[in-house]
């Protein structure tokens, strides 16, 4: 599985807030904008990285704090700086890199957290510090048939992944969101059958409907299936045992729990 991308960029990028903008009820759009951006790599599919924030606390960030690269020394070093920014991970959900700008997709889930309460309320002129980390899809050109599932946190990376795939591959979209109006447009493959689970209801769990519906699914042939799993965790823990169970090759399923009901990211 990818998520570890030999080809990403070394170093951080100073971006600064261009606009925001409410996509759905439950997604605001910020877009980021900077003379670094125009030197980022466009990798495509679900480009993602590293997000250095402002600190909640209204206390002075130290962007200083954050290293060139993340490996696990670095990063024990930034954790002794105690005025370091919050770090979380999103994807690129557009990239203009002619522009220097960046689109980024944050679920806006309440006011728990640091990265989708910011979001809620960032403002132009804020300035934040991203690293590159390239893309986590690995395309399984041989597969016959392409199983992408995630919830709202993973639209982007679909959304991404559709509109990057070779148009003649074919594949299942499966797509939990919180409510029918946070449907976005969609633009992939017409083998591509894209299937949109609203939750609708707050007592309905996250992930369990995207996870339903994936035990729901019956490959053709599990040999030939290349699968992307991710979410709230019990998407990919789950969705993977099940996949492995009816013989779809571990080397063809990509998982990776985006996030975790009921705990924040260190
Ligand atoms: C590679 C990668 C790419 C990602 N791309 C995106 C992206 O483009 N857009 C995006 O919105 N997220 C994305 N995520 C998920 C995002 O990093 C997490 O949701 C992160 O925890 C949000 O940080 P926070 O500070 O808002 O909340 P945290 O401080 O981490 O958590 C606080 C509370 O909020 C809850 N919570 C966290 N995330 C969510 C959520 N999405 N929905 C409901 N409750 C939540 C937690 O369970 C916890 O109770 C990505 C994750 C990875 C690993």
């Amino acid at each position: 599985m990818g998520f570890d991308d030999g080809r990403k960029l070394s170093g951080v990028c100073a971006v600064e807030v261009l606009h925001r903008k409410q996509v759905t009820p439950h997604m605001m759009r910020v877009t980021f904008g900077g003379e670094d951006l125009k030197r980022l790599p466009q990798h495509g599919f679900d480009q993602w990285f590293r997000l250095f924030l402002p600190r909640p606390d209204g206390k002075a960030t130290n962007f200083d704090a954050v290293p060139d690269k993340l490996r696990t020394l670095d990063y024990l070093k930034y954790l002794t700086h105690g005025d370091r920014p919050p770090l979380r991970n999103y994807t690129v959900r557009e990239h203009r890199p002619d522009l220097g700008e960046i689109d980024v997709d944050f679920v806006v889930h309440g006011d728990l957290g640091i990265a989708g309460p910011w979001a809620a309320t960032a403002e132009p002129g804020e300035r934040l510090v991203i690293m590159d980390q390239g893309k986590g899809f690995d395309l399984h050109p041989d597969a016959g048939f392409h199983l992408l599932v995630g919830d709202e946190s993973a639209l982007p990376a679909i959304l991404g992944i559709l509109r990057d795939l070779p148009r003649g591959v074919r594949g299942l979209a499966l797509i939990e969101i919180p409510e029918m109006a946070d449907v976005q447009e969609v633009s992939g493959p017409a083998g591509f059958e894209v299937r949109w689970l609203p939750r609708e209801d707050s007592s309905v769990l996250p992930g369990s409907l995207a996870l339903a519906e994936l035990k729901a699914f019956q490959p053709e042939t599990p040999a030939e299936l290349s699968a992307y799993l991710v979410g709230e965790r019990t998407i990919p823990t789950g969705g993977r045992r099940h996949l492995v169970a009816l013989g779809v090759p571990k080397s063809q399923i990509t998982f990776v729990g985006y996030w975790r009901l009921g705990k924040a990211q260190a």
